[in-house]
């Protein structure tokens, strides 16, 4: 494993030196405070219950410490070229029932049930979810579906819940998709070819005709450079945010795994707003997040194969856009948008 650069802007931090003195007390009071706060974090998202009990990817936001600061770090809403873009784009495909599969706290699926989609969202992680939940009951919105489902399991998990394909749009932005490893085992059951087992499942909650959009951050750039380019038309924070990056490699040398370690100086209005308690440890959260690589050209590889459409098929309905720009040098972000073949059999499960 090899060190590199952070992938993100960084600023320094700036953690106070403690004393030498005190430093021992000082640690055992810290992990005696984080303690205290996981205990919280677990019960103040503990309203939120699993509905399905089958196997499922490990949780990267499991410890909730994400989901606590998630929507005050991103920005509550989406830059007007991102939102733009998305609405102008479910719109032209005539999409009116919408599943967000990577919905997080919400912040895709809020927007557009304000535009007039009427969403079903979900997501693996319970902690996103319950933030997600709790801002669909305290802004009382209607029209909003949410659902915890796990991608590799995603049709049979929301079958059960009684939510049937036929979606006219399924999204899965925000790198949600990087999080996901291609092979890995559940209870002792190996499962391969997550990724297209997770996106051949997208394909099936689609009507003939419907569109899956879905994006990664430009993994080209990030591995050759070392670092993702400076723009972010994705996040609006302004946070101090400090990110260990490190690059997994394999004995070809090819990164197979991207790991990012957050440090976040939480403002204090933000702690205040989300009753944190952090002053010991001098404003500052961390978590880890786990990526696995797409690289433009196997990624649209990728989802021509499940879509079935030939490699080399000029025609097929696919686009791709970077950062939902036709033209643009070292994008942020690619967003792919395929189509459902319409000749395809109208109730395939
Ligand atoms: N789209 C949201 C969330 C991005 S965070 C946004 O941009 O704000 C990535 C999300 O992907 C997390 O909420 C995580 O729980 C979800 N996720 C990761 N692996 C998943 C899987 N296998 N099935 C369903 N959701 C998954």
């Amino acid at each position: 494993m090899r060190r590199m650069a952070p992938i993100h802007d960084q600023v320094a931090s700036n953690i106070p030196v403690a004393n030498q003195k005190e430093s021992n007390f000082l640690k055992v009071k810290q992990a005696a405070q984080e303690a205290r706060k996981a205990e919280a974090r677990k019960s103040s998202y503990s309203n939120y219950s699993s509905s399905s009990n089958i196997a499922k990817t490990e949780d990267q936001y499991s410890n909730g410490v994400a989901a606590s600061v998630w929507e005050a770090y991103i920005g509550e809403n989406r830059e007007n070229r991102y939102r733009n873009w998305l609405i102008h784009t479910l719109r032209k495909h005539g999409a009116k029932r919408v599943l967000d599969v990577a919905c997080g706290t919400g912040v895709d699926s809020r927007m557009l049930v304000d535009a007039g989609f009427s969403m079903t969202s979900c997501d693996l992680s319970d902690k996103m979810l319950a933030v997600a939940k709790e801002t669909k009951q305290r802004k009382n919105i209607k029209d909003w579906d949410i659902r915890q489902a796990d991608w590799v399991f995603l049709t049979e998990t929301l079958e059960k819940d009684g939510v049937l394909p036929g979606f006219d749009a399924v999204i899965c932005m925000g790198n949600s998709f990087a999080h996901l490893p291609n092979e890995m085992t559940i209870d002792g059951v190996t499962y391969k070819n997550c990724h297209e087992r997770a996106i051949s499942n997208f394909r099936k909650m689609l009507r003939p005709g419907g569109i899956l959009i879905i994006d990664h951050r430009n993994f080209d750039y990030i591995v050759k450079h070392q670092k993702s380019p400076s723009k972010n038309v994705y996040y609006q924070s302004s946070w101090p945010t400090d990110v260990d990056t490190t690059f997994d490699r394999n004995g070809d040398g090819a990164v197979t795994k991207i790991k990012l370690h957050y440090t976040m100086t939480v403002p204090l209005e933000v702690q205040r707003k989300t009753k944190m308690d952090l002053d010991e440890s001098h404003n500052k959260i961390t978590f880890d997040l786990t990526y696995f690589p797409h690289y433009l050209s196997t990624f649209e590889q990728l989802l021509r194969r499940v879509f079935n459409y030939e490699q080399d098929d000029e025609t097929a309905p696919l686009q791709v856009c970077g950062d939902f720009q036709a033209e643009v040098v070292d994008p942020a972000y690619f967003i792919h948008v395929v189509t459902k073949e319409r000749t395809a059999e109208t109730c395939e499960r």
